[in-house]
């Protein structure tokens, strides 16, 4: 409530909004009275958040990469932290879940060659055309003038009558995928989620539905408004050491044996070569009845991998439910980043403030709050993930290997990237239109006289590209809102000013430091707005439900036996 005394505060000199917050007050009363919890705890604030921040982003945290000493740091400040809040211990009496990660760095031997009887052979360059990569335990790896195959957006959609990989053999095949999906190509809204890029957009999924399909290599085309972001991140991302959870088959079943990406004009070329035109097949593709289309062409290429073993963890802790001890409410934030890498203005460290020791923080102090409160019915659950910048990978080890049934966790909730830029008077919403725990933020907010706004890139896939994913997919529902732009303070055009200057010159960069100057107020509402979308939850019996539309209704009703 202190959150919201101060917003109504600084909003004192607008009289009709100061009316509207009487308003909204009255109206929140009989609520409160309602409630068992009459005992109000301290909310969280910006100094606590700021001075995790500060310990946990220091160079002597070398960049918390998992594998390194900064890992070593990390998990023993959380366990630390942990310990002193009184949260119980997850994992037979320690708070760590081993989570075996395989680093890969894989280097091309050469140009990726493709044949055919009707041109010259195209010579790809590795890096500046093409990127491939392996992600199977393996000495080498060597493709020799494989069939190629155009398989549109590679996608297998059931629930949207959806299958490019209908009536076509890609066994021991190349595959060439077009990146995003159907919705996104035509704008549709019939189409899968419309302009918002759906899970079966992300290149993530493409690669795991062409192994699905038994296809040797699964080569992506780069482009850049669909994908998210320009070649030299699909390059740098795919040429830089990969951790990777690795399956009991070495992935020699269960993975391609090549996975990367082509450039545009590269791809351009291809078609041509085989007599085709990309554009035309593309938007053949975006069409329903799109039938995949072999190409008379063969392609070659060689990769080696060098391989490492690393052991990094998870850090879990409880506060074990009153009542149905069994039922579990998970909130999470991954405390890795990037480690030491490249020199940018002579600083190799990539300390990850805000990215993400921020969302640490807000998990620690969220804890702390609610060991200062009354016990609750259910068991809240504290992850902090390891492995998310690799690619989500604590998050998805946890979903393989939950420490809680996953049909018992009603919710979950992320924090990834706390505001850092002050209160606003919008909280955004990441990936639309999934479950009804969306309406519970739509009462917050309301009650707060706050908008709600739909995240402004849909189509950049963000609700796949933070933990809470891999929970959704196991079916749980999870929610992640931020801040906005709209600063109570300086306005929205500031804010959108300050949001575009920290993604250009802070965002994945060693200056993604603490300093005194952080206006960490936004991020302490964040958390505090978790506590209290939470604490419902926590405290009651109800179970939050995916929309019928959304892609892991599936999953849940499964879990639960539906
Ligand atoms: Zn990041």
């Amino acid at each position: 409530m202190r959150t919201h005394n101060k917003r109504a505060g600084l909003l004192k000199g607008t009289a009709a909004l100061a009316l509207m917050g009487v308003l909204a007050a009255a109206v929140a009363l009989p609520a409160l009275a309602a409630d068992k919890v009459t005992k109000d705890v301290a909310p969280v604030t910006a100094q606590a958040l700021s001075e995790h921040i500060r310990i946990l982003a220091s160079d002597e945290f070398q960049g918390r990469k998992p594998g390194t000493a900064g890992e070593d740091k990390a998990i023993a400040y959380i366990q630390d932290q942990f310990k002193k809040i009184g949260l119980k211990p997850a994992v037979d009496g320690s708070y760590l879940q081993n989570v075996p990660l395989t680093e890969i760095v894989s280097k091309a031997d050469g140009p990726m060659v493709i044949t055919g009887p009707k041109a010259a052979p195209l010579s790809l360059e590795y890096f500046s055309d093409m990127i491939v990569w392996t992600r199977q335990r393996t000495p080498h790896v060597q493709v020799k003038d494989n069939d190629m195959v155009f398989v549109g957006y590679g996608i297998t959609a059931p629930e949207f009558g959806w299958d490019d990989y209908a009536g076509v053999d890609v066994r021991g095949k190349t595959v060439v995928i077009l990146v995003n999906d159907p919705g996104y190509a035509t704008g549709d809204p019939a189409l899968f989620g419309g302009g918002a890029m759906t899970w079966y957009g992300r290149w993530v999924y493409k690669f795991e539905e062409a192994a699905r399909h038994g296809a040797t290599a699964a080569i992506i085309v780069h482009e850049t408004r669909a994908a998210g972001y320009p070649w030299g991140v699909v390059a740098n991302g795919g040429s830089i050491p990969k951790l990777s959870l690795m399956p009991a088959d070495g992935g020699l079943k269960t993975r391609s044996a090549v996975e990367g990406w082509m450039q545009l004009d590269q791809a351009k070329a291809v078609f041509q070569a085989a007599g085709l035109d990309f554009n035309t097949l593309k938007d053949s593709a975006a069409r329903r009845g799109f039938k995949a289309v072999p190409l008379p062409l063969k392609m070659s290429v060689g990769i080696t991998p060098t391989e490492r073993d690393v052991i990094s963890h998870n850090v879990i802790g409880t506060i074990p439910g009153a009542k149905h001890p069994d039922e579990m409410v998970l909130v999470g934030a991954h405390w890795d980043h990037l480690g030491i890498g490249p020199a940018i203005n002579g600083d190799t460290i990539y300390h990850g403030a805000m990215d993400n020791a921020s969302g640490v923080a807000g998990l620690i102090e969220l804890a702390k709050r609610y060991t200062k409160g009354p016990k609750p019915d259910r068991t809240l659950l504290f992850i902090a993930y390891t492995a998310e910048e690799q690619g989500l990978l604590g998050s998805e080890y946890y979903a393989q290997h939950p420490l809680f049934a996953p049909n018992k966790t009603v919710a979950g909730f992320n924090m990834d990237m706390l505001s850092s830029v002050g209160l606003t008077r919008d909280i955004v919403l990441v990936g639309g239109r999934k479950s009804d725990l969306e309406d519970r933020l739509k009462a917050w907010t309301d009650a707060h006289m706050m908008a709600l706004n739909q995240e402004p890139f849909p189509e950049r896939g963000y609700y796949y590209r933070s933990d809470h994913f891999n929970l959704a997919k196991i079916g749980i529902p999870v929610i992640y809102a931020h801040s906005g732009i709209d600063s109570v303070a300086n306005g929205a055009e500031w804010g959108k000013t300050k949001e575009d200057e920290f993604t250009r010159l802070h965002y994945h960069q060693p200056s993604d430091k603490w300093s005194p100057d952080l206006d960490l107020s936004g991020g302490a509402m964040e958390v505090n707005m978790i506590y209290d979308l939470s604490r419902p939850l926590a405290f009651g019996t109800d179970w939050p439900k995916w929309y019928d539309k959304a892609e892991f209704k599936a999953a849940r009703d499964k879990s639960m036996g539906k």
